[in-house]
């Protein structure tokens, strides 16, 4: 095996079958934007978000939010 780049070995993209890259993009949730690494397809642009950061991290940004 040659060109081992990926970062994320364990996560492939559905769609192109292409091992996912960290990278950085920009989530937005209730309107607030901020950045996050998650693992991306660098073919189709697939960007990868865990069931941990949809349902639990998002949720705390919500509720600090909220707080205030
Ligand atoms: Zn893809």
């Amino acid at each position: 095996m040659s060109g081992l780049s990926a970062e994320v070995p364990d996560l492939v993209c559905a769609r192109c079958d292409k091992p996912l890259e960290m990278r950085k993009v920009e989530a937005s949730y209730l309107g607030q934007t901020f950045p996050v690494e998650l693992p991306c397809c660098p073919s189709c642009g697939f960007v990868y978000v865990s069931e941990e950061l949809a349902s639990g991290r998002m949720l705390k940004v919500e509720q600090a939010l909220e707080d205030k």
